[in-house]
């Protein structure tokens, strides 16, 4: 399969004045809260749309591969899952999230790249994807070259619409929304020709009961997506316990096990654990 490599994204989009997100009552600023009666509580940014990944379903739980490893990485910081607040994390609010305090850690689908670490600092990696596309079953679209003339969406603030801009498909006419399911809906009704992003996100859409056999990935991988979990830039502490946590989560299962419950479904074939510390460029 055709590997290409996409460089590091140049200029992320942030937008100037970013609503707050739901994180009312804390002013420490540090993404924790202290709250009577329950204990101590650690806020960690997740995505909501993601099935497979970051899923806030309607009964209100949460669900996703992101979630479990969120969830293994804060008992190893002494959080019990009741003590874990989740907080939407959309791909153009992480960095801001983060400097602001608002969440303590962002495991949500968050690829690691030298731009952002700018601006926030990486544990991990703990997932290795690769950008996609997602077509209509009947579509003819096949490689990235056939979007040159085509509708894309994307999401703002994601690597995956930088790429498209900078490298594979500059003459597209991307849109940037500001979630996939939004992408997936202009897909769904025709708006755009195809929904580009990592692979995993990609597989978790098209194997929804209300999708199957509606649309196909085009199976591309044109860049590799090393996911991390973001702390606010200067908690090398933090970097370095939840790298920990990490190593733990893989030596004893429970990544593999979290793998299958949250891939399997999909049928995505994810790459094997990655080290901690090695970027695939
Ligand atoms: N992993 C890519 C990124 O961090 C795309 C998925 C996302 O937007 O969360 O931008």
């Amino acid at each position: 399969m055709k590997l290409r490599k996409v460089t590091a994204a140049s200029a992320a989009v942030f937008a100037l004045a970013l609503t707050a997100t739901a994180c009312g009552g804390d002013d420490s600023g540090d993404g924790g809260s202290s709250s009577s009666g329950g204990g101590e509580k650690i806020k960690i940014g997740i995505k909501y749309d993601q099935p497979g990944l970051g899923l806030k379903t309607p009964d209100g739980s949460f669900s996703g591969f992101d979630v479990d490893v969120a969830t293994y990485v804060a008992k190893e910081l002494g959080y019990e899952p009741n003590q874990i607040e989740w907080v939407e994390t959309k791909s153009a609010d992480r960095e801001n999230a983060l400097s602001r305090g608002d969440v303590k850690l962002i495991a949500a689908t968050y690829s690691i790249t030298d731009e952002r670490k700018q601006k926030v600092d990486f544990a991990g990696p703990y997932l290795l994807a690769h950008q996609d596309l997602l077509v209509k079953s009947d579509s003819d679209i096949t490689e990235a070259t056939d979007l040159n003339d085509k509708k894309l969406c994307s999401v703002t603030g994601s690597t995956s619409a930088q790429n498209v801009k900078n490298d594979f498909a500059p003459k597209a006419q991307l849109s940037n929304r500001g979630g996939y399911s939004e992408c997936l809906s202009a897909l769904q009704n025709g708006q755009v020709d195809a929904l580009t992003t990592d692979d995993s996100i990609l597989a978790g859409y098209a194997a929804q009961d209300e999708y199957k056999g509606k649309f196909k990935l085009a199976g591309l991988k044109l860049s590799n997506e090393n996911y991390g979990i973001g702390v606010k830039k200067g908690d090398t502490a933090t970097v370095d316990k939840v790298n920990k946590a990490l190593e733990k989560m893989v030596s004893d299962g429970a990544w593999q096990k979290a793998v299958e419950e949250n891939f399997g479904p999909a049928n995505y074939k994810n790459e094997q654990a990655p080290k901690i510390g090695q970027i695939v460029k």
